[in-house]
Protein backbone atom coordinates (compact mmCIF):
# COMPACT_ATOMS: atom_id res chain seq x y z
CA UNK A 1 0.00 0.00 0.00
CA UNK A 2 1.13 3.63 -0.46
CA UNK A 3 2.66 5.56 2.24
CA UNK A 4 -0.41 7.92 3.11
CA UNK A 5 0.58 11.83 3.31
CA UNK A 6 -1.16 14.52 5.17
CA UNK A 7 -0.70 17.99 4.42
CA UNK A 8 -0.30 19.99 8.29
CA UNK A 9 -0.15 23.56 9.17
CA UNK A 10 2.76 23.34 11.77
CA UNK A 11 6.66 23.55 11.41
CA UNK A 12 8.50 20.22 11.11
CA UNK A 13 11.45 18.70 11.92
CA UNK A 14 13.22 15.32 12.44
CA UNK A 15 12.72 13.86 15.75
CA UNK A 16 9.77 16.00 17.13
CA UNK A 17 6.35 14.57 17.70
CA UNK A 18 3.27 16.06 16.63
CA UNK A 19 -0.24 15.64 16.89
CA UNK A 20 -2.05 15.68 13.63
CA UNK A 21 -4.98 17.66 13.31
CA UNK A 22 -8.58 16.57 14.20
CA UNK A 23 -9.58 15.94 10.82
CA UNK A 24 -6.86 13.97 9.55
CA UNK A 25 -6.69 11.81 12.62
CA UNK A 26 -10.50 10.66 12.11
CA UNK A 27 -9.23 9.96 8.17
CA UNK A 28 -5.85 7.66 9.29
CA UNK A 29 -7.99 6.04 11.94
CA UNK A 30 -11.69 5.78 10.45
CA UNK A 31 -11.04 5.10 7.20
CA UNK A 32 -7.28 4.07 6.85
CA UNK A 33 -7.19 2.47 9.73
CA UNK A 34 -3.70 2.99 10.38
CA UNK A 35 -1.97 1.43 13.48
CA UNK A 36 1.03 2.11 16.15
CA UNK A 37 4.03 2.09 13.67
CA UNK A 38 2.60 2.75 10.42
CA UNK A 39 4.28 4.94 8.19
CA UNK A 40 2.87 8.20 6.90
CA UNK A 41 4.41 10.86 4.96
CA UNK A 42 3.69 14.40 6.13
CA UNK A 43 4.39 17.59 4.33
CA UNK A 44 3.55 21.34 5.43
CA UNK A 45 4.43 23.17 1.93
CA UNK A 46 8.37 23.89 2.74
CA UNK A 47 8.90 21.76 -0.06
CA UNK A 48 10.24 18.64 1.94
CA UNK A 49 8.20 15.39 2.92
CA UNK A 50 8.55 14.42 6.29
CA UNK A 51 8.67 10.40 6.57
CA UNK A 52 7.13 9.76 10.42
CA UNK A 53 5.20 7.18 12.22
CA UNK A 54 2.22 6.76 14.31
CA UNK A 55 2.72 6.58 18.02
CA UNK A 56 0.22 5.02 20.09
CA UNK A 57 -2.53 7.74 21.21
CA UNK A 58 -5.85 8.43 22.23
CA UNK A 59 -9.17 6.63 20.64
CA UNK A 60 -9.33 9.72 18.93
CA UNK A 61 -5.97 12.10 18.97
CA UNK A 62 -3.15 10.69 16.68
CA UNK A 63 0.41 11.61 17.49
CA UNK A 64 3.02 11.27 15.18
CA UNK A 65 6.96 10.99 15.53
CA UNK A 66 8.78 12.60 12.79
CA UNK A 67 12.14 10.65 11.51
CA UNK A 68 13.48 11.94 8.51
CA UNK A 69 12.93 15.08 5.97
CA UNK A 70 13.09 13.96 2.36
CA UNK A 71 14.05 16.39 -0.41
CA UNK A 72 11.11 15.92 -2.92
CA UNK A 73 11.63 17.00 -6.98
CA UNK A 74 8.04 17.57 -8.11
CA UNK A 75 8.15 21.27 -9.43
CA UNK A 76 8.14 22.14 -12.72
CA UNK A 77 11.13 23.94 -14.26
CA UNK A 78 8.55 26.11 -15.66
CA UNK A 79 6.25 28.57 -13.72
CA UNK A 80 3.16 28.58 -14.66
CA UNK A 81 0.51 30.91 -13.11
CA UNK A 82 -3.63 30.53 -14.45
CA UNK A 83 -5.72 33.08 -13.97
CA UNK A 84 -9.15 31.82 -14.67
CA UNK A 85 -12.44 33.36 -15.20
CA UNK A 86 -14.26 32.11 -12.23
CA UNK A 87 -16.64 28.68 -13.79
CA UNK A 88 -19.77 27.48 -11.50
CA UNK A 89 -19.66 25.37 -8.70
CA UNK A 90 -17.95 22.01 -9.29
CA UNK A 91 -16.05 22.89 -12.15
CA UNK A 92 -13.68 25.37 -10.57
CA UNK A 93 -13.04 23.04 -7.79
CA UNK A 94 -12.02 21.11 -10.47
CA UNK A 95 -10.16 22.91 -12.54
CA UNK A 96 -8.09 24.16 -9.23
CA UNK A 97 -7.73 20.17 -8.42
CA UNK A 98 -6.22 19.29 -12.37
CA UNK A 99 -4.09 22.48 -12.36
CA UNK A 100 -2.34 21.54 -9.18
CA UNK A 101 -1.98 17.77 -10.36
CA UNK A 102 -0.35 19.55 -13.44
CA UNK A 103 2.13 21.57 -11.60
CA UNK A 104 0.67 25.07 -11.50
CA UNK A 105 2.73 27.79 -9.82
CA UNK A 106 -0.52 29.74 -8.79
CA UNK A 107 -4.60 30.00 -9.55
CA UNK A 108 -6.03 33.38 -9.72
CA UNK A 109 -10.00 33.15 -10.59
CA UNK A 110 -10.99 36.17 -12.43
CA UNK A 111 -13.78 38.15 -12.63
CA UNK A 112 -14.29 39.38 -16.21
CA UNK A 113 -17.05 41.28 -18.23
CA UNK A 114 -19.32 38.13 -19.24
CA UNK A 115 -18.46 36.47 -16.43
CA UNK A 116 -22.08 34.99 -14.79
CA UNK A 117 -20.63 33.93 -11.36
CA UNK A 118 -21.17 36.55 -8.92
CA UNK A 119 -19.67 36.34 -5.45
CA UNK A 120 -20.26 38.90 -2.30
CA UNK A 121 -17.84 39.06 0.36
CA UNK A 122 -19.03 36.06 2.32
CA UNK A 123 -19.17 33.82 -0.28
CA UNK A 124 -15.58 34.86 -1.21
CA UNK A 125 -14.34 34.12 1.72
CA UNK A 126 -15.85 30.36 2.33
CA UNK A 127 -15.11 29.46 -1.77
CA UNK A 128 -11.34 30.97 -1.47
CA UNK A 129 -11.26 28.39 1.80
CA UNK A 130 -12.38 25.55 -0.02
CA UNK A 131 -10.45 26.23 -3.23
CA UNK A 132 -7.56 25.87 -0.77
CA UNK A 133 -8.56 22.68 0.46
CA UNK A 134 -8.59 21.38 -2.90
CA UNK A 135 -5.66 22.39 -4.17
CA UNK A 136 -4.04 20.98 -0.70
CA UNK A 137 -5.58 17.62 -1.18
CA UNK A 138 -4.26 17.68 -4.89
CA UNK A 139 -1.07 17.62 -3.30
CA UNK A 140 -1.79 15.22 -0.74
CA UNK A 141 -2.73 13.28 -3.63
CA UNK A 142 -0.02 14.02 -6.35
CA UNK A 143 3.10 14.39 -3.64
CA UNK A 144 3.33 17.84 -4.15
CA UNK A 145 5.28 19.25 -1.67
CA UNK A 146 4.51 22.98 -2.40
CA UNK A 147 0.93 24.27 -1.87
CA UNK A 148 0.04 26.78 -5.20
CA UNK A 149 -0.75 29.87 -4.38
CA UNK A 150 -4.53 30.17 -4.91
CA UNK A 151 -5.56 34.12 -4.51
CA UNK A 152 -9.06 35.93 -3.95
CA UNK A 153 -10.85 36.43 -6.87
CA UNK A 154 -10.80 39.92 -8.28
CA UNK A 155 -11.70 41.13 -11.49
CA UNK A 156 -9.54 40.88 -14.58
CA UNK A 157 -8.91 44.47 -15.07
CA UNK A 158 -7.19 44.97 -11.21
CA UNK A 159 -5.52 42.11 -11.35
CA UNK A 160 -3.61 43.20 -14.62
CA UNK A 161 -2.92 46.12 -12.96
CA UNK A 162 -0.97 44.28 -10.03
CA UNK A 163 1.20 42.35 -11.89
CA UNK A 164 4.82 43.85 -12.43
CA UNK A 165 6.35 44.35 -15.77
CA UNK A 166 9.17 41.71 -15.09
CA UNK A 167 6.75 38.83 -13.72
CA UNK A 168 5.38 36.38 -16.21
CA UNK A 169 7.34 37.15 -18.93
CA UNK A 170 5.49 35.28 -21.17
CA UNK A 171 2.01 36.39 -20.82
CA UNK A 172 -1.19 34.22 -22.78
CA UNK A 173 -4.72 34.97 -22.99
CA UNK A 174 -6.82 32.20 -24.19
CA UNK A 175 -8.59 33.16 -27.29
CA UNK A 176 -10.60 30.88 -29.96
CA UNK A 177 -9.28 31.89 -33.86
CA UNK A 178 -6.01 33.48 -34.84
CA UNK A 179 -2.73 33.53 -32.61
CA UNK A 180 0.24 31.53 -31.75
CA UNK A 181 0.23 28.33 -31.53
CA UNK A 182 1.71 26.62 -28.11
CA UNK A 183 4.36 24.73 -29.81
CA UNK A 184 5.83 27.76 -31.38
CA UNK A 185 6.69 29.64 -28.48
CA UNK A 186 10.27 31.36 -28.82
CA UNK A 187 12.42 31.35 -26.67
CA UNK A 188 10.78 28.21 -24.99
CA UNK A 189 9.30 29.93 -21.83
CA UNK A 190 10.40 29.32 -17.96
CA UNK A 191 7.34 31.45 -16.79
CA UNK A 192 4.09 31.61 -18.37
CA UNK A 193 0.93 33.45 -17.50
CA UNK A 194 -2.19 32.30 -18.96
CA UNK A 195 -5.71 34.10 -18.75
CA UNK A 196 -8.63 31.85 -19.34
CA UNK A 197 -11.81 33.23 -20.43
CA UNK A 198 -15.73 32.11 -18.96
CA UNK A 199 -18.19 29.71 -20.53
CA UNK A 200 -18.93 33.15 -22.57
CA UNK A 201 -15.67 34.03 -23.76
CA UNK A 202 -13.47 37.02 -22.93
CA UNK A 203 -15.18 40.49 -24.31
CA UNK A 204 -13.93 42.99 -26.37
CA UNK A 205 -12.86 44.91 -23.43
CA UNK A 206 -11.66 41.76 -22.01
CA UNK A 207 -8.97 41.20 -25.10
CA UNK A 208 -8.09 45.32 -24.98
CA UNK A 209 -7.00 45.42 -21.39
CA UNK A 210 -4.96 42.23 -21.92
CA UNK A 211 -3.71 43.22 -25.03
CA UNK A 212 -2.46 46.49 -22.82
CA UNK A 213 -1.01 44.34 -20.26
CA UNK A 214 1.13 42.55 -22.85
CA UNK A 215 -0.98 39.73 -23.41
CA UNK A 216 -0.76 38.28 -26.67
CA UNK A 217 -3.45 35.88 -27.85
CA UNK A 218 -3.12 31.90 -27.75
CA UNK A 219 -5.10 29.38 -29.97
CA UNK A 220 -5.60 25.68 -28.65
CA UNK A 221 -6.69 24.87 -32.06
CA UNK A 222 -9.85 24.74 -34.76
CA UNK A 223 -12.67 23.56 -31.92
CA UNK A 224 -14.09 25.58 -29.27
CA UNK A 225 -13.35 23.86 -25.70
CA UNK A 226 -15.16 24.81 -22.45
CA UNK A 227 -13.46 26.84 -19.68
CA UNK A 228 -12.56 23.98 -17.44
CA UNK A 229 -11.31 22.16 -20.76
CA UNK A 230 -8.89 24.89 -22.08
CA UNK A 231 -7.03 25.50 -18.87
CA UNK A 232 -5.95 22.39 -18.57
CA UNK A 233 -5.55 21.70 -21.83
CA UNK A 234 -3.02 24.13 -22.43
CA UNK A 235 -1.41 23.50 -18.54
CA UNK A 236 -0.90 19.75 -19.97
CA UNK A 237 0.78 21.14 -23.33
CA UNK A 238 2.95 23.89 -22.07
CA UNK A 239 4.24 21.13 -19.52
CA UNK A 240 4.95 18.42 -22.20
CA UNK A 241 6.55 21.42 -24.38
CA UNK A 242 8.62 23.16 -22.14
CA UNK A 243 7.86 22.14 -18.54
CA UNK A 244 8.23 18.50 -16.81
CA UNK A 245 5.81 16.11 -18.37
N1 LIG B 1 -18.37 31.20 -26.37
C1 LIG B 1 -17.02 31.52 -26.70
C2 LIG B 1 -16.09 30.40 -26.30
C3 LIG B 1 -15.75 30.41 -24.89
S1 LIG B 1 -14.78 29.05 -24.49
C4 LIG B 1 -16.86 31.70 -28.19
O1 LIG B 1 -17.62 31.09 -28.93
O2 LIG B 1 -15.94 32.40 -28.59
C5 LIG B 1 -14.19 29.54 -22.91
C6 LIG B 1 -12.75 29.95 -22.88
O3 LIG B 1 -11.95 28.83 -23.14
C7 LIG B 1 -12.33 31.00 -23.88
O4 LIG B 1 -12.55 32.31 -23.41
C8 LIG B 1 -10.85 30.72 -24.03
O5 LIG B 1 -10.12 31.32 -22.99
C9 LIG B 1 -10.78 29.22 -23.88
N2 LIG B 1 -10.81 28.49 -25.16
C10 LIG B 1 -11.74 27.60 -25.58
N3 LIG B 1 -11.42 27.09 -26.77
C11 LIG B 1 -10.26 27.69 -27.16
C12 LIG B 1 -9.41 27.58 -28.30
N4 LIG B 1 -9.69 26.77 -29.31
N5 LIG B 1 -8.29 28.33 -28.31
C13 LIG B 1 -7.99 29.16 -27.31
N6 LIG B 1 -8.75 29.31 -26.21
C14 LIG B 1 -9.87 28.58 -26.13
Amino acid sequence: MRVPRFHVDTPLSPDVRIELPPQTAAHALRVLRLQPGDAVILFNGDGHDYAARLVAGGSREVAVHVETRVATMRESPLRITLAQALARGEKMDWIVQKAVELGVAAVIPLVTERSEVKLDDKRVTKRLEHWRAVAIAACEQSGRAIVPLIEAPQALDRWLATLERSEGLVRLALHPGEGLRARALQPAPRTVTLAIGPEGGFGERDLAVLRTAGFANLSLGPRILRTETAGVAVVAALQALYGDI
